[in-house]
């Protein structure tokens, strides 16, 4: 994990309960205060052994933010210039701001970088409908949709026949306030992924999972077992 920045401000539905506000609120921080983070150069930091983040390792990055929020947009250079320095890394960051990519990439990104994954979030069939269109358009090499937390049906076939999309990923929501997730919608979107060759990951049930017209209440320390115990993952 690495965040380079930290702060953000809710865009969409799926912002509501968001982790970084109720992290913060529980620091007395404020989270609508975009600012730079201390290991903003951790990819570039050298211990005697060499890199402190090890070549090889995945690097999921800008989880206290959303990696394009404009107000990291002259920070964002940087973090380009250090993806290109250690290639031997494979950074991913998720987006729910994907309509800001275009005009915030590195001239030399061409087709997308080899060693960047991005992922779209979309948590309801209107805003997969806005984001999805977008994200297909534009030159990524590693695309994955990430339906967290799901809050609704979503139809994600028009958007995974193209092979374009490496992997979908759902799962509820947790903490207070946390909004029901039913299964018929998860085990939608795994049929569609199934249809379409695409793998697929059922990240965790949420708070408040209902199933067969039944609710659930899952303990946040079950939420990611109970999800692995369904079994439905397409791989
Ligand atoms: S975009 Fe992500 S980090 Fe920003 S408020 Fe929404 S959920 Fe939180």
């Amino acid at each position: 994990m690495w965040n380079p920045w930290h702060g953000c401000h809710r865009v969409s539905e799926g912002c509501r309960n968001c982790y970084v506000y109720r992290i913060d609120g529980t620091h007395g921080r404020e989270s609508g205060e975009v600012s730079l983070n201390s290991d903003f150069l951790l990819p570039l930091r050298e211990s005697r052994e060499g890199w402190k983040m090890k070549s090889g390792e995945r690097v999921y990055t800008c989880f206290s933010s959303d990696f394009l929020i404009a107000e990291a947009d002259e920070w964002r250079r940087d973090v380009w210039q250090m993806m290109r320095v250690r290639q031997d890394l494979h950074f991913v960051f998720f987006t729910k701001r994907i309509e800001r990519l275009k005009a915030v990439l590195p001239p030399d990104w061409g087709e997308g970088y080899e060693n960047v994954t991005v992922g779209c979030t979309c948590e309801n069939q209107a805003r997969a409908d806005e984001r999805l269109p977008i994200f297909l358009s534009l030159p990524i090499m590693h695309r994955l949709i990430i339906c967290e937390p799901l809050l609704g049906r979503i139809d994600l076939r028009p958007y995974l026949d193209r092979g374009k999309i490496e992997e979908v990923s759902a799962g509820g929501e947790s903490g207070e306030g946390a909004r029901e997730c039913d299964f018929a919608w998860v085990m939608e979107l795994r049929d569609a992924c199934a249809e379409a060759g695409v793998r697929f990951s059922y990240h965790q049930t949420g708070a408040l999972l209902r199933r067969d017209g039944k609710l659930y209440r899952i303990p946040r320390c079950q939420q990611k077992e109970q999800a692995k115990r369904a079994r439905i993952d397409v791989l």
